[in-house]
């Protein structure tokens, strides 16, 4: 299994996972014509994805789900309440209803959906086994059992680190978005995602990407850096990166 964040951050999100035989999106925030190019210089191609795994309704992560869709006929895998709360398709014989706690097959690879909190109708993280274990985790006000479970289970690990809580507190963000942001239906500052990896991840871990960056409260120096906690575990010394607004290579699993 491969995977590559073809954009991350609150202007749009996408993450590229394949095996050798299929390709699957989770999230679909960028454009049809930016997934196409960017699957390109990574050298593959939109016709191998076989289904759209949506997290959630907000649109830095259904932007460009409609087009890419219809374009490439591909099914679009969204909870009930999701699928009910926003516009994904006009072509509705593609939306693929799912409980928050399905499991879905395509190909050898195994793409559990499991719910988190956050500020959405019925939002879920997914993980995948193939082989070995991949979770991608954005989109949390905090780590809840759930969240803490796919770490645990994981080989590799795609998790928010969304704010510096002193960016965040002295930026010029209104009072009610700062309080929404800090909530727990909102996102996961650097620091709790770091420390959810150092209290939670199994030494199997190998490699963490920090996802879901802000532009406005963070930078990729500061989420980085927050990462160094995970020295205090000796057992523990996964590759740590960054995923951003651009397109990453294709990492292996
Ligand atoms: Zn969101
Ligand atoms: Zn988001």
């Amino acid at each position: 299994m491969k995977i590559s964040a073809l954009a991350s951050g609150s202007s749009g999100n996408c993450f590229y996972i394949c095996n050798n035989k299929s390709g699957i999106l989770i999230d679909c925030g960028i454009t049809s014509k930016q997934v196409e190019e960017r699957l390109d210089s990574i050298k593959q191609s939109p016709e191998k994805i076989k289904g759209i795994f949506v997290t959630h309704e907000h649109i830095d992560h259904i932007r460009g789900i409609d087009v890419l869709a219809r374009k490439f006929n591909i099914p679009i895998f969204a909870t009930k309440k999701t699928i009910a709360s926003s516009f994904l398709c006009q072509n509705e014989d593609l939306l693929v209803p799912i409980k928050n706690d399905e499991t879905v097959c395509i190909d050898g690879m195994n793409i559990e959906a499991f719910s988190k909190s956050h500020d959405a109708s019925d939002p879920v993280s997914y993980k995948i086994k193939n082989g070995k274990v991949l979770s991608v985790v954005t989109d949390i006000g905090y780590a809840c059992e759930n969240v803490i479970d796919s770490v645990r289970d994981s080989d590799f690990l795609v998790i928010e680190s969304n704010h510096d809580l002193d960016m965040l507190e002295n930026g010029r963000y209104p009072y009610f978005l700062k309080a929404r942001i800090k909530s727990d239906t909102g996102h996961l500052s650097n620091k709790n995602s770091a420390l959810c990896v150092l209290e939670h991840a199994k030494s199997k871990m190998k490699n963490v990407v920090l996802a879901h960056l802000s532009e406005n409260n963070n930078t990729p120096l500061a989420a980085l850096d927050s990462f160094r906690l995970l020295k205090e575990r000796r057992d523990l010394r996964p590759k740590v990166s960054l995923s951003l607004r651009n397109c990453m290579p294709l990492m292996k699993v």
